[in-house]
């Protein structure tokens, strides 16, 4: 584990959402209730249009934040904790043990996951670790990467855009052994 596991768990969800971006996976009221489901949120939620188009709003900056370097993505931060009056505060529910919750669990979803994406990046700029999140190494793809891994090997956002890439350099190889 490279950062404490509800760090991780906010850092995964923020990337997931961030990468329905250009993507019809997050146009419905339902999509974002599977989304909610999928990543264990807990609290309020209140499966309307206007819910799902604050979430939906709330993306590009995520973005911003989540591609920022460090000195960029600690003025985010620093704006989204003031903005929301965070007060942080440890929780315990499952399946989670004793982790931080810094705005109350009745307030708005898209509040909650911003709050929830910055206390994560507090972990991630105090370790020094910004360089766990970066974009797809594929060229046609934009979406980010969030590199959990010992040896820092991720540079793919999925499995299909490394297989692209992998045959793809294979082809390469291919061509030039032909050549040589
Ligand atoms: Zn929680
Ligand atoms: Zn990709």
């Amino acid at each position: 584990m490279v950062f404490a596991h509800d760090t991780e768990m906010s850092l995964q969800s923020a990337v997931a959402l961030v990468n329905t971006l250009g993507e019809p996976t997050l146009d419905e009221v339902s999509d974002l209730t599977d989304f909610f489901a999928t990543h264990d949120y807990t609290g309020r939620h209140d499966r309307t249009r206007s819910e799902l188009d604050d979430v939906r709003a709330l993306r590009p900056r995520l973005r911003e934040l989540l591609t920022a370097d460090r000195d960029a993505a600690v003025a985010i931060v620093n704006a989204m904790l003031a903005e929301h009056r965070a007060v942080p505060r440890l929780v315990r529910h499952p399946p989670l043990d004793w982790h931080i919750h810094a705005v109350p669990d009745d307030a708005p979803l898209a509040t909650r996951i911003a709050v929830e994406t910055a206390m994560a990046m507090i972990d991630v700029i105090r370790d020094d670790e910004l360089s766990r999140l970066g974009v797809c190494a594929d060229h046609d793809c934009d979406d980010v990467v969030l590199d959990l891994s010992r040896n820092r090997s991720k540079r793919f956002c999925s499995v299909a855009c490394g297989n692209r890439n992998a045959v793809a350099a294979y082809r390469a190889r291919q061509v030039r052994a032909a050549e040589g």
